[in-house]
């Protein structure tokens, strides 16, 4: 059987091209437990990406009550009960370093099972694929169909195919804007006619940039776009899982007839049957037989089907299965086989994982509800007064965080006898109040000024108390005088 795979392009003896011809790749349907997994992976995630932005989640009056939503007017990021403001965006960078880790840990763990069953481009070109089997026929009718004549029939079902394909790339483009607005009100709009036209424009960018990669691109994402496998297959170790060929008990490779020949001769036979049933069902075209192969994604599929071949032979399963290095090693030199999960690699990752999350949950839990940040003005830095005194401006940019307004008396600390105005403010007890909206900040200038002589920078607070429930906020920075330089008089 002709065996369209990217081995075909190096024949024995040949060296390999170093851009190599792109070979359309007909990955045939398998049944087993990775296949299983595989589904159900795809369901879930596919059911998290498309049904998230319904979910909603109250947060009181005035404020949105979806739970995933990232709200660019208000630059607010809302996930379920935790609330990131533009001034948190350290979160993010959390969450971003602990993604990184748990990548690392799986990498140590098994491999490229990132790549095999929760990227991305392996979920949708999974589903593509389903599709494209679905309308097309299985790997045989599809190389059949793309070796012979269009006919109606067949053009009818290749345009069924695209047309389900940009309806699924569409809906994921539609998905991913309803995570910037209320989602039912968008879906409305949408449909209506009525939305922005920035959202129409990010669904035919998503529409078209789904339909390319998961269509028509592939595995082709995986070996030249994606820069993972390089990343990878430097971090990874001899303990890793990887997809394997069992080279001990595969080699050497025969038909069922040929075997039963050399074993009654006495001679050597292998359990691979040379059936390419691995290299059939195989999403990116890898024949896993040659041993690691930067075109693997670990997706377990070639362990389905070698699994079924050996079945129906009654010779024992898992010719290829998920194996290590070490393991591979020990078996050539009849040394016994074993799994080290725990070991120095695996925990740090653990650690370091638990120690961001850990220090990420505490900022949370303890974050204050008011802040204010203090800007300096820095032309002039100060301003001399005809009576001798030194007047020094900032900008206070007072965050309220709470679901209702707050009243904040304003007072300076660190510089005795000053005198404090803060335009705009309101007065109480002879101290400025600023009154902040719920869930608002607010802009404030203010004024330090003192009658004494003040000389370099002294460092200085604004203390600002909730006069609701009497709880204190600080910003420092602080007052300069004139034996530095900027300043006017
Ligand atoms: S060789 Fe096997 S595990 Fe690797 S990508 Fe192909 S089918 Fe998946
Ligand atoms: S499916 Fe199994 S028996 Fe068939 S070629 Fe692959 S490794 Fe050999």
């Amino acid at each position: 059987m002709n065996v369209p795979t990217q081995i075909d392009a190096v024949k024995e003896g040949e060296e390999r091209p170093f851009y190599q011809p792109h070979q359309k790749i007909y990955p045939q349907s398998v049944h087993g437990t990775y296949r299983r997994i595989r589904w159900i992976v795809l369901v879930v995630t596919l059911g998290i990406y498309y049904l998230t932005p319904f979910i909603r989640w109250d947060r009181g009056p005035g404020a949105p009550d979806q739970a995933v939503l990232i709200d660019l007017p208000a630059r607010r990021f809302y996930f379920f009960f935790i609330e990131i403001w533009p001034q948190e965006i350290y979160y993010v960078t959390g969450l971003l370093i602990i993604a990184a880790l748990v990548l690392f840990l799986m990498n140590a763990v098994a491999g490229r099972v990132w790549c095999g069953y929760l990227c991305p481009q392996t979920v949708w070109t999974d589903l593509f694929l389903a599709i494209e089997r679905w309308t097309e026929g299985d790997r045989r009718e599809r190389i059949h169909n793309d070796a012979g004549k269009l006919t109606p029939q067949l053009a009818a079902r290749k345009a069924l195919k695209h047309f389900l394909w940009l309806m699924t790339a569409w809906w994921t483009g539609g998905a991913w804007v309803l995570y910037f607005a209320d989602a039912p009100t968008l879906v409305y709009d949408l449909a209506t006619f009525q939305a922005p036209l920035v959202a129409y424009a990010w669904i035919g960018i998503l529409t078209f940039t789904t339909y390319a990669l998961a269509g028509h691109m592939r595995e082709q994402v995986c070996l030249y776009m994606c820069p993972w496998p390089r990343i990878q297959a430097a971090l990874t170790d001899e303990y890793a899982f990887n997809v394997t060929y069992r080279l001990d008990r595969g080699e050497p490779r025969m038909s069922v007839k040929k075997a039963a020949t050399a074993l009654a001769k006495g001679e050597p036979a292998g359990d691979c049957v040379d059936c390419y049933q691995c290299v059939a069902v195989c999403p990116t075209g890898v024949d896993i037989r040659d041993g690691p192969n930067l075109g693997c994604i670990q997706c377990g599929l070639c362990i389905d089907a070698c699994d079924t071949v050996m079945a129906k032979l009654h010779r024992p399963t898992r010719l290829i299965a998920y194996d290590t290095d070490v393991n591979i090693r020990n078996r050539q030199e009849g040394l016994p086989v074993s799994s080290r999960i725990v070991r120095p690699r695996t925990l740090l990752y653990s650690v370091l994982i638990v120690a961001v999350g850990a220090v990420m949950l505490w900022t949370l839990a303890t974050r204050a509800p008011t802040s204010v940040n203090v800007i300096h003005d820095r032309n002039p830095e100060y301003v001399l007064l005809s009576d001798g005194g030194v007047r020094n401006a900032y900008t206070l940019r007072i965050l309220n965080k709470h679901a209702d307004s707050r009243r904040l008396a304003v007072s300076i600390e660190g510089l005795a006898g000053a005198d404090l105005e803060v335009i705009g403010a309101g007065e109480e007890a002879g101290q400025p109040v600023v009154d902040v909206g719920p869930d608002q900040t607010r802009e404030m200038r203010a004024v330090v000024s003192t009658a004494d002589h003040v000389s370099g920078s002294v460092p200085i607070a604004f203390a600002l108390r909730d006069l609701s429930d009497d709880s204190l906020v600080r910003g420092a920075d602080n007052f300069r005088g004139p034996d530095g330089e900027g300043g006017s008089q």
